[in-house]
């Protein structure tokens, strides 16, 4: 019996335009854990990504994350309503692009 060796083939690499583009994809909620994932595995390898997702990160674990909630405030939803999500985006928008990237595709 001849035993193949199969090994899962990794996805293909993102490149740093793939992860910018992503990224928005993911701010637009439009981005599954696996994609956010090959993301999270570039940025650990790119130097380049990792520094400009430094700063994101926050921004990203916020809108994952619940919200820090006021002691006796009502508890909030798992998710942000759409109103946070857009400021959200949009302060991540402007910050990325004073760090230089381009404008999101819209
Ligand atoms: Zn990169």
């Amino acid at each position: 019996m001849n035993a193949m060796v199969t090994h899962a083939p990794p996805r293909p690499p993102i490149d740093c335009r793939d992860a910018v583009r992503q990224l928005w994809d993911y701010l637009d909620g439009e981005l599954d854990a696996d994609r956010y994932a090959d993301i999270a595995a570039h940025v650990e390898q790119c130097r380049s990504c990792g520094e400009h997702y430094a700063f994101a990160r926050p921004f990203l674990a916020a809108l994952g994350a619940p919200p820090a909630s006021s002691p006796g405030a009502m508890r909030a939803p798992s998710t942000p309503s759409d109103a946070t999500s857009q400021e959200l985006r949009a302060r991540v928008i402007a910050a990325l692009q004073r760090d230089g990237f381009p404008t999101p595709p819209d």
